[in-house]
């Protein structure tokens, strides 16, 4: 063989073994994924009522509406997905997982609840009777949720007919969805006038995340955020205020961590560490809710990140 033949052979091999290992790459990534399905607090961008600023920018058409705080879970590897709070948006964010991840025929294969405050659980309403009567959907509750939804209507009437199935859950145990897809809830200090609160750890194969859409201040809790964000790969964490005096009500019966405070808090860690937290449950009245605002980008600059809609995260 000539030696051009030879070297020919061997480029040959090497490419394809190049290209063979890219294709392998790019077919891994992204089987199971977060995606952000809405970054708004409880009641959503605009708010009733409201005649400010923040909501009359989206009247003029300056701002686009703002879907409520959930993440979806895709599993492409088993044809799943699931969703983090139903909202009262639960409707559009179904059909935004059906048509730009995975339309598996089923509405949704899980949904897993926070707690009993109107972002999170009222767009349940929408699988009963008067609407699409589902039948048997998975609901992750914990205990007390769980009880609520049994011994209250309308949400009683969804556990009677069957449209839903409620899944007990339990502080700090996981549940495993899938060998490399496993799901654990843990308590939170928040207002808990019908239910207690959770967040909630979305753990994949090589990739983990946070999503703690409501509590009360950080040092509330028995767990040190910032150790919990250096654990995972995504922080998506409760931004519903900016800072102090945003609205017109004592803040101090609706506690949460401010923005300013949290970056207070991380204001030592590396840029590595900042660069894990997406913001998400943005009041209307947060400036950083905005699609661009000074202030906004001020809190970028220094590395931290806000979740926006439509935003995909790997867990492979
Ligand atoms: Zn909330
Ligand atoms: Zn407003
Ligand atoms: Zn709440």
């Amino acid at each position: 063989m000539k030696i051009f033949q030879i070297l020919y052979l061997l480029f040959s091999v090497i490419i394809l073994g190049y290209t063979s290992k890219v294709k392998s790459n790019e077919t891994k990534l992204n089987r199971q994924y977060i995606t952000v399905l809405g970054i708004a607090q409880d009641a959503g961008f605009p708010q009733i009522g409201c005649d400010k600023e923040c909501c009359k920018a989206f009247y003029l058409g300056e701002e686009p509406k703002k879907l409520i705080s959930s993440l979806g879970l895709v599993d492409l590897q088993n044809q799943k997905k699931y969703i983090f709070d139903a909202t009262p948006d639960f409707t559009q964010q179904v059909h935004d997982l059906k048509t730009n991840h995975l339309d598996n025929g089923h509405v949704i294969d899980g949904v897993f609840l926070t707690h009993a405050h109107i972002g999170h659980y009222t767009g349940l309403m929408y699988l009963g009777f008067e609407a699409m009567s589902a039948k048997d959907i998975p609901v992750y509750t914990m205990p007390q949720m769980k009880t609520y939804l049994e011994t209250n209507g309308p949400w009683s009437q969804l556990v009677s007919m069957k449209n839903i199935q409620i899944k007990k859950l339990k502080n700090d145990s996981t549940i495993v969805l899938d060998s490399n897809l496993k799901v654990t809830p843990f308590l939170v200090p928040h207002r808990d006038e019908y239910s207690e609160t959770v967040g909630y750890k979305i753990e994949g194969q090589n990739k983990s995340a946070l999503f703690i859409p409501d509590i009360n201040k950080w040092q509330l809790w028995e767990r040190d955020i910032v150790e919990e964000v250096k654990n995972v790969d995504y922080a998506f964490i409760d931004a519903t205020f900016f800072k102090d005096g945003e609205i017109p009500r004592p803040m101090k019966d609706i506690p949460h961590p401010f923005i300013v405070e949290t970056i207070k808090l991380f204001e030592n860690e590396s840029i590595e560490t900042k660069s894990k937290i997406h913001f998400i449950h943005l009041n209307h009245t947060n400036p950083a809710l905005k699609e661009n605002h000074p202030l906004k980008d001020s809190i970028l600059n220094l590395g931290f990140h806000f979740a926006k809609q439509g935003a995909k995260f790997s867990l492979d």
